[in-house]
């Protein structure tokens, strides 16, 4: 029996190479190894969860998102790819187990208070932000998910799902396999600028970036900030560049320009140059697929709606045993 994957993403448009490190490979990963029935779905309902104000884009970000995905490697034939919204059933199972969630569960959850202390410039006094932990139990537990691929600062969620879970288990019957964390170590790719990369900073890389968008953006990175001239010795440890030489460039030349690097036997816009080049390469499996996507949109349709289907029918199953053992 193959372990089945739950996971999902908030469809806030087109991502970035972080996204891709940090997540997406894994998630293809999991798809591949043949030990997985992994479920991916775009999180739109989530969305609103913070951005109820500004839904314009929900529809046309899923889009991108899930082009995205197929773009990453993500196989239709081998994962269920699908929009969370057009499941009802997962509305349904939300209502229920708020029903049962204690309220202090919610409240002390460290992502709603941090995300409502930093994110002043919107109200995120509600109902629904306060509940989408809730939510996100639903998303997993109705395919009776058995794990769930997260980031160290994603494992109060799991936590939480799995107490939610467990509960329903103790007072109705047991219906639900407790998902398990799986934690992934992943390489944290800045932005441009050396922080984090973020939209909000305007300093991603993005996976459709090719072509003269991508050499503008390559050219334009923050590299060691003490080699000032071409003729200091550079450090690669603290380099933006070279971190993504790391990933995107064959391990010899990585050995090659971190000595010169160190040397000062090259400087850093031939570094920049070469980390081009190799990104180019390196991602154009991806860029084809995403070319290919975007000149069918109506395959990616085709591919959710099929998707949509596939989920649909385990999701109706579960809550069939739900509304048994809630007698209603
Ligand atoms: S040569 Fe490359 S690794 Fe060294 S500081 Fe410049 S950009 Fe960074």
């Amino acid at each position: 029996m193959k372990k089945r994957i739950l996971s999902g993403m908030r469809p806030t448009g087109k991502l970035h190479l972080g996204n891709l490190q940090g997540a997406l490979k894994n998630w293809v990963d999991l798809q591949n190894d043949g030990r997985h029935d992994c479920f991916y779905f775009v999180a739109d309902w989530h969305a609103l969860t913070s951005d109820y104000n500004t839904p314009d884009r929900i529809r046309e970000n899923s889009l991108d998102m899930v082009i995205d995905w197929l773009s990453a490697g993500l196989d239709p034939e081998k994962s269920t790819l699908f929009v969370q919204s057009a499941i009802k059933e997962h509305a349904e199972l939300y209502l229920l187990l708020g029903m049962i969630t204690p309220l202090p569960w919610l409240e002390r959850n460290p992502t709603y208070k941090e995300m409502r202390d930093e994110m002043t410039e919107k109200d995120l006094g509600t109902y629904g932000f306060l509940g989408y932990p809730v939510l996100q139990a639903a998303d997993i537990i109705i395919y009776k998910g058995q794990g769930v691929p997260v980031g160290v600062d994603q494992l109060p969620h799991v936590e939480l799902t799995r107490e939610i879970a467990r509960r329903f288990n103790f007072l109705y019957r047991e219906v639900f396999p407790l998902p398990e964390p799986l934690l992934t170590a992943v390489p944290k790719l800045l932005g441009i600028d050396g922080r984090k990369m973020s939209k909000s900073y305007d300093n991603s890389i993005y996976i459709g970036d090719e072509g003269d968008a991508l050499k503008t953006k390559v050219s334009a990175m923050f590299t060691d900030p003490q080699r000032m001239r071409r003729k200091d010795p550079g450090n690669p440890d603290i380099c933006n560049v070279y971190r993504f030489h790391q990933l995107y460039t064959g391990e010899s030349e990585v050995a090659q320009i971190n000595t010169d690097c160190r040397t000062a036997g090259i400087g850093c816009t031939d570094c920049k140059k070469r980390l081009y080049e190799g990104m180019l390469l390196a991602m154009s499996p991806i860029h084809e697929r995403r070319n290919h996507y975007c000149r069918h949109l109506d395959l990616v349709s085709d591919i959710i709606d099929k998707g949509n289907r596939r989920a649909a029918a385990v999701a109706k199953a579960t809550m069939e045993e739900v509304r048994e053992a809630m007698k209603i």
